[in-house]
């Protein structure tokens, strides 16, 4: 029987090996292992891909989002205690990077049919005390629109972006996310559209004291050697990291297009009612990072897959209020995101899959029948 892989990142990453090779070679001949010029290259480029006027490579997405928020901490435009509306379905990261700097998050409820956050519920969530919005894109689908931004003018705050599953998508407008709002985090862990061969991450933003602070902060909180105007931290990005990536962010066009291929191939082929297919569009504003549907009984249906070659897996299986270490949040009702959490399944799009892969995939999912 075939197997179709869900993710293998030495296969995804097989093609550009013999660039990367060079790549990687030439910064340990270089004898320069933190910071320098491969860092400063690399921020350039994704600078200008994402249209911002400043990028701030850091060590991963997490810290991406957290220090932006420290930044503003330590710029006096937020406090510990101040709230940072979140959408209540997101990786876990969104939130820790709040709670993280003692920031309050207050978790709002998706649109159904995006999974986003649903910005018509944004206001009747803003306090005396509410200071951004996180907006997060969620499986590469843009989540920013006129009312957030209405929403956020009003009332005076920040929008940050979590970019780290939509790098490459844009607004309806052709604006690229990232730029979207004040400022926004960016994951090249191995997984994302873009990965690292480990652990990587960027800050972009138009704002030059916040790129100043970031990067301080991110360097023991020094802005210049042996200097601490801030108790700053460690979160350097690695010029190894820079150089791989410096290979594949110019392929990023060609990624992009080749999930939307895989993307259009399930859209026209799964007919199956007992599958709910992904809010569909071949605009920029949805890149793909994950191509989910929603399933009644998750549990069969993966069992279905798999015994016919399918790998899947689940984005995300427990809602982050329902988390262990979220026991304050636990007794919130959040159904929308409760059912999303039960029902998620997510389907091959990495590049061990092709469109015909893709198209056997969907009539094995076709011939599901679930058992009620
Ligand atoms: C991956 C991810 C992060 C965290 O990025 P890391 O580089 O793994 O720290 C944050 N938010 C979302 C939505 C993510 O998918």
């Amino acid at each position: 029987m075939k197997t179709y892989k869900f993710l293998d990142l030495a296969e995804v990453n097989a093609p550009v090996m013999d660039a990367i090779a060079e790549a990687t070679a030439r910064v340990v001949r270089s004898g320069c292992y933190i910071g320098g010029p491969e860092v400063a290259e690399f921020e350039k480029m994704l600078a200008d891909a994402t249209g911002t006027a400043h990028a701030v490579a850091v060590s991963n997405g997490l810290d991406a989002l957290r220090l932006i928020f420290r930044a503003y901490i330590e710029l006096g435009i937020m406090e510990p205690g101040d709230e940072v509306i979140v959408p209540a379905n997101t990786y876990i990261a969104s939130i820790l990077a709040v709670t993280d700097n003692g920031l309050v998050p207050v978790l709002v409820e998706p649109n159904p049919d995006t999974l986003n956050l649903d910005t018509s519920r944004i206001e009747a969530a803003v306090t005396p005390r509410t200071r951004a919005i996180l907006t997060v894109h969620l499986y590469g689908r843009t989540c920013h629109d006129a009312e957030m931004e209405r929403v956020a003018h009003t009332y005076g705050l920040k929008i940050i972006e979590d970019n780290a599953q939509a790098i490459g998508a844009t607004d309806k407008a052709g604006r690229p996310t990232g730029s979207l709002g004040d400022a926004a985090g960016f994951s090249f862990y191995p997984t994302k559209n873009i990965g690292a061969l480990g652990d990587a991450g960027a800050v972009t933003t138009d704002d030059a004291e916040l790129a100043a602070t970031v990067r301080a902060l991110a360097n023991y909180g020094s802005d210049r050697q042996y200097h601490n105007i801030y108790k700053g931290l460690n979160c350097r990005f690695d010029p190894i990291q820079a150089a791989v990536l410096k290979v594949k962010l110019p392929m990023l066009a060609a990624e992009t297009a080749r999930r939307k291929a895989l993307a259009a191939v399930y859209e026209a082929r799964i007919t199956n009612p007992a599958v709910g297919k992904p809010l569909y569009t071949d605009d920029g504003d949805m890149v793909w990072h994950q191509y989910v549907v929603r399933v009644a009984n998750r549990d069969e249906f993966r069992q279905y897959l798999a015994d016919n070659g399918v790998q899947t897996a689940v984005h995300y299986p427990t809602a982050p209020h329902h988390q262990p270490c979220m026991a304050d949040y636990a007794c919130l009702s959040l159904p929308i995101s409760e059912k999303i959490a039960r029902e998620v399944v997510s389907l091959p799009v990495s590049a061990c899959t092709s469109p015909d892969d893709a198209a056997e995939i969907a009539e094995i999912i076709n011939a599901y029948k679930p058992n009620d």
